[in-house]
């Protein structure tokens, strides 16, 4: 489809999978959508030694007709990137496909590329814009209880990406966005968008937030 929304993801009008194959990294994996799929459909991908499926030229080509309807309607469009995988995996499989997709994503700048992963602590090493990330690149980082949302959060909110956001789904356990502790030991409150470290003036750049709208509800403060 080169218009409109090819996409269930209520967020996006895309989605895109560099690969589909992953392997479990923290408890929010046990609920795993994307390893029950694959499995579904016959992919035998998942697992740290386990193969990742790959697309040819034709999935490649993909982004750039959305790109080229986007600049046609005169409208942004969002791709999820990616449902079937992390992007950030440590995998063998993944380094050439990252190399395949940045290119891609700045030869696309009517998308806006939500890049989500519970690998956090990759992306600085992993992308190649150091410190000057394209305007059409969104980081966010999905947590599933607390722990994970206090481990994660910060690591997120040290990159320069013009957007970041915070996927809370699924749940394994409530989640406090008003006290994600930093390593400075720094209080941040996610949910009203304030990001101070010590020292530090507020951070201005725009806040996102997902929440899961099926149960487990989420136990946001009133
Ligand atoms: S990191 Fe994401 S895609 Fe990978 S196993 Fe965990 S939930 Fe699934």
């Amino acid at each position: 489809m080169a218009t409109g929304k090819s996409t269930k993801v209520p967020w996006c009008h895309h989605t895109f999978n560099v690969v589909w194959g992953c392997s479990h990294v923290s408890p929010g994996c046990s609920r795993c959508y994307a390893e029950v799929w694959a499995r579904r459909t016959g992919h035998d991908v998942w697992g740290a030694r386990g193969e990742r499926r790959t697309f040819g030229a034709k999935h490649w080509a993909e982004p750039l007709a959305w790109n080229a309807a986007a600049r046609h309607a005169g409208q942004r469009r969002r791709v999820f990137c990616a449902s079937m995988a992390d992007v950030f995996d440590d995998h063998p499989a993944l380094p050439p496909e990252r190399a395949r997709l940045w290119p891609l994503v700045e030869a696309t700048p009517w998308l806006d590329w939500l890049l989500l992963t519970k690998r956090i602590e990759n992306v600085a090493g992993m992308l190649p814009w150091g410190d000057s990330w394209p305007g059409n690149v969104w980081i966010g980082t999905s947590v599933e209880n607390q722990e994970w949302a206090e481990k994660r959060i910060p690591v997120l909110l040290h990159l320069p990406a013009i957007v970041r956001f915070v996927s809370c789904e699924p749940l394994i356990g409530p989640v406090d966005l008003r006290r994600i502790t930093a390593r400075n030991g720094a209080c941040i409150d996610c949910l009203r968008g304030d990001v101070i470290y010590a020292g530090d003036a507020p951070d201005p750049r725009p806040w996102r937030l997902s929440v899961p709208t099926l149960s487990p509800a989420p136990r946001l403060p009133a």
